[in-house]
């Protein structure tokens, strides 16, 4: 996925110390194969590319301890944007039935979406709906929307199939004024490629029906092809939404991405399953993250910008609260501040530790990391967790073992105290009302 690119990239970058331009452009490019790969339409990825680019160089992400993650932070945000806004309603119509017509390529999902909005709208919305058998070409069309009607009990009108796709329409309009059913769906045929006859008929069906939504509905899984229907579709019909199917398989996605930023038109629903239950409101958060290909981006992201993470810290705060915080956390926290990268990051790290005086001049490198470390891992296991145990003879024993002086083992033991009982004023002091703040 991107993160993992990104990191690697990063990981050659670090060596060098600061970012630069020309680093930003690495980590763009990929960026940009990560978008082709997840099929989305070049054209978009370029223009895409460009704004991320302008933000990153433009923001203080070159600054920043975590570029890396800054710029997976800006793309999530910008892809984000991008597909819109969330949770996108049905359009509805003031003067009952609303009509909805589905349409989109042979085997997109029209039938079966058709199925699924019915029932959702009658579950969510209290709808009566009406599916109409407009597919009068595709063999056993008409038969398989039956068995869908029959399945989550919504009727299906039909005149078999030598009536016209306009007249069945016509007629099935008047049957839900008089049946009373106030959300007609109708299902109407597809084919393999664009075609112009099937255009005509489609326009004809939306001059009768006045449509409140023509929901295009497109296979997730057709790549790059979705852009060229989805533009199709919306320059003869003006598409007012779109259904984006078969998001249960192992697509990526991108072709949400290419389809709204092409027509503009907002992405409603995904199509999760086959079963009828399987139709969700659109979330572009989520999608951006599948584009992207890291389920992890989200955590990621609150990395980059608490630095900390949040259940880590939470546990940690316990600890210190309860004064339970041992060797071994330390040594944890030294971990994670080596993995993260800059080691004067350390104090930062540590809830509230950057507010104490005292520690600010703790100035650690990279070395002084390892001796501390060093030192540490030479404690035993209940030396680790009271150090009020660490006798003179115990500290010979452990500058021997770590080969560090006796000395510089005092040294990491005071501190080490000195910061637990700030750690513990701290936090203390951040519960407020009930805290030992002296000034309150
Ligand atoms: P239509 O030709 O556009 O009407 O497409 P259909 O509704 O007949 O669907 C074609 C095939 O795709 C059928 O086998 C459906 O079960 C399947 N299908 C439709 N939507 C989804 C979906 O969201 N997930 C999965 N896995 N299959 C779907
Ligand atoms: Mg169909």
């Amino acid at each position: 996925g991107l993160s993992d690119r990104l990191q690697a990239t990063m990981q050659k970058i670090r060596g060098k110390g600061k970012v630069t331009e020309a680093d930003i452009k690495t980590m763009m490019r990929e960026v940009r194969l990560a978008l082709l790969e997840a099929d989305v339409n070049f054209k978009v990825v370029k223009e895409f590319v460009k704004t991320v680019s302008d933000r990153a160089i433009g923001s203080d992400v070159m600054q920043s301890l975590t570029p890396g993650q800054q710029i997976i932070k800006i793309v999530q945000e910008e892809l984000t944007t991008l597909m819109g806004s969330e949770n996108t309603q049905i359009n509805m119509s003031k003067k009952p039935p609303t009509v909805v017509m589905m349409v989109g390529l042979q085997g997109a999902g029209k039938t079966t979406t058709a199925g699924k909005l019915a029932l959702l709208m009658r579950k969510k919305y209290n709808k009566k709906p009406l599916l109409v058998a407009c597919d009068i070409y595709r063999p056993a069309a008409i038969q398989q929307l039956q068995t869908v009607g029959k399945q989550i009990d919504i009727p299906v009108f039909t005149l078999g199939d030598q009536v016209s796709p306009k007249e069945i329409t016509e007629r099935a309009l008047q049957y839900a004024k008089e049946e009373h059913l106030d959300f007609v769906i109708i299902d109407t045929a597809g084919r393999l490629h664009i075609d112009e006859a099937l255009m005509n008929e489609l326009v004809e069906v939306k001059e009768v029906s006045k449509p409140d939504e023509i929901m295009l509905v497109v296979d997730s899984m057709t790549g790059q092809d979705a852009v060229n229907v989805a533009e199709s579709f919306d320059n003869q019909l003006n598409i007012t939404g779109v259904t984006l199917t078969k998001l249960d398989g192992d697509t990526r996605g991108g072709a949400a991405l290419s389809i709204r930023s092409v027509t503009q038109k907002p992405i409603k629903f995904v199509g999760m399953s086959e079963k009828m239950d399987g139709l969700e409101p659109f979330h572009p958060e989520r999608m951006a993250s599948r584009i992207l290909g890291m389920g992890d981006v989200l955590s990621l992201i609150e990395k980059a910008q608490s630095q900390v993470d949040e259940s880590k810290a939470k546990e940690l705060e316990q600890k210190m609260k309860t004064s339970s915080f041992t060797f071994d956390d330390f040594l944890e926290q030294l971990e994670q501040v080596k993995a993260l990268g800059p080691l004067d990051e350390l104090l930062k790290m540590i809830p509230g530790a950057n507010k104490m005086k005292g520690l600010n001049n703790v100035n650690m490198n990279a070395k002084q990391i390892d001796h501390v470390q060093a030192i540490i891992r030479s404690m035993t296991k209940e030396e680790r967790n009271n150090p009020a145990i660490i006798n003179v003879s115990r500290k010979k024993r452990i500058a021997k073992g770590s080969g560090r002086s006796l000395s510089e083992v005092n040294k990491l033991i005071k501190q080490f105290e000195e910061m637990k009982k700030m750690m513990k004023q701290f936090t203390g002091m951040k519960k407020g009302k009930k805290g030992r703040n002296p000034f309150q």
